[in-house]
């Protein structure tokens, strides 16, 4: 384990860090983004503290647009008004993102209540029950799991099964089927496996999942057959 930053001491310790040398060193950068953001791509994700979106894809201020809470849940459209829904309003309606990512994770918390739903152990927490009903359909997949039998691959097969419902949940939202429509905008679903640091891209619509590779080949080809297409003059 690399050094944590257990008390508010030390949490400080690392502004300071970033006051003095962090931030000299990227200071055009920051200075870019003093009064603007554009951000191309909205980043949906776990709370889950061990997920860094932007050392995962590389990616610096400015780039991601992040909404994160407890599974990487997005509330189908009318069911719930609320931080996930404005901040996918803002970001696909003002900001225009143009790829939005739906990222769900190995050893998810979440994942494992999902399948406590109903047990006493959930009682001491209300909101998060009425929370993770957002995510109950994703249980359909696997009927007949139980909470005392899942282990990691059970946990994963619930996790991807989790973001392809919360990804169909997207569609539900008219400012994304806009979006969509008019082919401005991307959607993608992945998981990732903290314990082996591998991203897997999931097919939207079947069980199916795709290494980053074979992922960056397919859009390559498509972006090139699309490149090959005359123009239909519309
Ligand atoms: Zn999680």
């Amino acid at each position: 384990m690399g050094f944590q930053h257990n008390t508010l001491l030390e949490l400080l310790g690392g502004v300071r860090e970033f006051e003095t040398d962090v931030y000299p060193e990227n200071e055009k950068l920051f200075k870019s983004l003093a009064y603007t953001q554009q951000p191309p791509t909205l980043f949906i994700t776990c709370a889950d503290s061990r997920i860094s979106p932007g050392m995962l894809t590389q990616t610096e201020p400015g780039e991601l647009f992040l909404i994160r809470n407890v599974g990487n849940i997005v509330p189908a459209y009318g069911n719930m008004v609320g931080s996930v829904t404005s901040a996918i309003e803002y970001a696909v309606g003002a900001l225009k993102v143009k790829n939005i990512i739906i990222c769900g994770h190995s050893n998810c918390g979440a994942m494992n209540a999902l399948l406590e739903l109903n047990s006493p152990k959930l009682d001491a927490m209300p909101t998060v029950r009425r929370w993770l009903c957002n995510a109950e359909a994703a249980l359909a997949s696997l009927p007949d799991l139980k909470a005392e039998d899942a282990g990691p691959e059970e946990i994963k097969s619930l996790a991807e099964a989790n973001v392809r419902l919360q990804l169909a949940h997207l569609r539900t939202h008219p400012v994304v089927a806009r979006a969509l429509a008019r082919q401005e905008l991307e959607i993608e679903g992945w998981y990732y496996d903290i314990k082996n640091g591998v991203v897997k891209v999931l097919d939207e619509h079947s069980p199916r999942s795709y290494t980053v590779e074979e992922a960056i080949a397919y859009l390559k080809d498509q972006k090139k057959a699309q490149g090959d297409t005359p123009a239909s003059g519309s």
